[in-house]
């Protein structure tokens, strides 16, 4: 388990590259996440993410068409 490398895409069964999602914020760049439940807007720090599960989300590319296909970690 665990083990992403040679993973296939879904929709043409090329390779796929493992990558993320870069989130290009505030002079910073970070890792999109996923986050459970709806956004809530915060005026401080855009969405608020207190007492929100929150995982950082893997995405992988396919090499032939492009596909896009996005994981969080389970562990
Ligand atoms: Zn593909």
């Amino acid at each position: 388990m665990g083990e992403r490398a040679g993973r296939a895409c879904s929709k043409c069964g090329a390779l796929m590259d493992e990558g993320f999602i870069l989130d290009n914020t505030y002079g910073a760049r970070v890792q999109s996440e996923w986050v459970r439940g709806a956004p809530e807007l915060s005026r401080l720090t855009g969405v608020k993410l207190k007492g929100k599960e929150h995982l950082p989300v893997t995405t992988f590319r396919c090499q032939a068409c492009g596909y896009l296909e996005s994981y969080t970690s389970t562990a």
